[in-house]
C-alpha cells in the first residue's frame, strides 16, 4: 500500500499511470487531495467507480490515523495521531482572528535533547518521522480548512521532536508544504535548540523559511543545566553560526525564551540577554513557561515579563510575549507528549 499523501505530483501521475489510467486522472485526484481536501478516495465523486476501486487497492490517503482529537477553550486543536508502527505522535491547530490558522506539526516521536523543561524531552526518544508523516500532519489540517472554506497559512515545525535532528526528511517535508499545500516559505517557522552545524547547512538552503532558535538562558552555565546540547554547542558557537545565518541568509531570526518565575525573568538577566543578542537582526519571543510533570518552575507573571520586554528593547532588541494557547487541553509549547505511549512502556 502506498499513501497519496507521500507522493509528490510525478509520483502520484505515475501511479495512476500505472493503474492504466489517463494522465487527466492524476490531476483529478490531486485536486481532490489538496484543492478540495478530498477526506478519503470515496469523496472523489468524479473519479469512476472502478478507478476509485483500483486506488482502493493500491493507496490509502496517508498513514497516520487520528487516536484522539481535543478541542480547548480558545478553538486550538490537538491531534493524537497514530502511526503505521503504532508509535504516537501529536499535531496542534491554531486558529487566530481573521484568517490566520497555524499548524504546529512534529519531526519525531519523542525528542533525544532532553530539555528539562518540556514534555517531549522528558519522555525521550522513540523514532525520526518520514517526510511523508511530517508532510501528512499539516495536510490533514490543510484539508479540513479547505472543507470548511478556510485556508491552512502557516505551519510551525515546534512540535514533537527536534528538526534539525532529523533534517533531511524536515527539509524535504518543507519543500513539499511550500509545492504541494501553496504554504509561503516566510509562513513556515523551524524551530531548533540550536544544532550549530546544521544551522550553517541550513544558511546555506537558499529558503526564504523562518528559522527560530529555542535559546532559554544567556550564560552557558545556566543554559547547560536547561538545555543539555549547550554542552555541546555552547553559546559562542550557537551565536557565531546565527551570526553566519543572518548574514548568509539575510534574515531575522526568532529567539524563543520560556520565561521561568525567579530562574530567567530577572532585570539582570533581561540585560544579559540584551547584551548576547546586540548588533544582531533578532526578535524575542518569549512564552511564560507551560507546566509539564516532571519539571517544578512556574511561569512568570505579566508585570515582571513587561519589564523583561522594556529592558530587551532598551538593548534595540524588538521583543514579545506569546499568548498561551491550548493550554487546557496540554497543548502548549512543550506540552507535546504522547500519555499512552508513556503507559505501554
Ligand atoms: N525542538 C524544537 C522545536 C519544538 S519545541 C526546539 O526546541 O526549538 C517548541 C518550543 O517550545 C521551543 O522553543 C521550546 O524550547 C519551547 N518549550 C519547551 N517546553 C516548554 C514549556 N514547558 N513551556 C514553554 N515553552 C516550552
Ligand atoms: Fe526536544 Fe525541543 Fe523539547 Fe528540547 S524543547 S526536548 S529540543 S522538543
Amino acid at each position: 500500500m502506498v499513501a497519496l499523501y507521500a507522493l509528490n505530483r510525478q509520483e502520484l501521475t505515475d501511479l495512476v499511470l500505472s493503474l492504466g489510467e489517463p494522465r487527466f486522472r492524476a490531476d483529478q485526484v490531486w485536486g481532490w487531495l489538496y484543492d478540495k481536501g478530498a477526506p478519503d478516495l470515496e469523496a472523489m465523486s468524479n473519479l469512476p467507480r472502478p478507478l476509485r476501486e483500483k486506488l482502493q487497492a493500491a493507496a490509502t490517503l496517508g498513514t497516520l490515523s487520528v487516536e484522539t482529537e481535543q478541542i480547548a477553550k480558545d478553538g486550538t486543536v490537538k491531534r493524537l495521531y497514530k502511526l503505521a508502527d503504532g508509535q504516537l505522535i501529536e499535531s496542534v491547530l491554531m486558529k487566530y482572528d481573521g484568517v490566520r490558522r497555524t499548524a504546529c506539526i512534529s519531526s519525531q516521536a519523542g525528542c533525544a535533547m532532553g530539555c528539562v523543561f518540556c514534555a517531549t524531552g522528558q519522555m525521550g526518544f522513540a523514532r525520526h518521522l518520514s517526510s511523508g508523516e511530517i508532510f501528512e500532519q499539516a495536510a490533514r489540517y490543510s484539508s479540513d480548512l479547505r472543507l470548511e472554506g478556510e485556508r491552512l497559512s502557516n505551519i510551525v515545525l515546534m512540535g514533537m521532536g527536534e528538526p534539525f535532528h532529523n533534517y533531511d526528511a524536515v527539509l524535504h517535508a518543507v519543500r513539499r508544504l511550500m509545492s504541494d499545500l501553496g504554504i509561503g516559505a516566510r509562513h513556515i517557522t523551524i524551530s531548533t535548540v540550536g544544532l550549530v552545524p546544521k544551522i550553517r547547512q541550513f544558511a546555506e538552503e537558499g529558503l526564504q523559511v523562518k528559522l527560530a532558535i529555542s535559546l532559554h538562558a544567556a550564560t552557558d552555565e545556566e543554559r547547560a543545566a536547561l538545555l543539555p546540547v549547550n554542552k555541546r554547542y555552547p553559546l559562542a558557537d550557537l551565536m557565531a553560526a546565527c551570526q553566519y545565518y543572518a548574514e548568509k541568509a539575510q534574515r531575522r531570526i526568532s529567539f524563543e525564551w520560556a520565561l521561568i518565575a525567579g530562574k530567567n525573568d530577572t532585570p539582570q538577566t533581561a540585560h544579559t540577554l540584551g547584551r548576547l543578542l546586540r548588533g544582531l537582526d533578532a526578535h524575542v519571543n518569549l512564552i511564560p513557561l507551560n507546566p509539564t510533570t516532571e519539571y517544578g518552575g512556574a511561569p512568570t507573571g505579566m508585570e515582571a515579563a513587561a519589564v523583561f520586554v522594556e529592558i530587551l528593547e532598551s538593548h534595540g532588541i524588538p521583543a514579545t510575549i506569546r499568548v498561551r494557547r491550548g493550554i487546557d487541553i496540554d497543548a502548549g509549547c512543550g506540552q507535546l507528549k504522547s500519555k499512552v505511549a508513556r503507559k505501554a512502556q
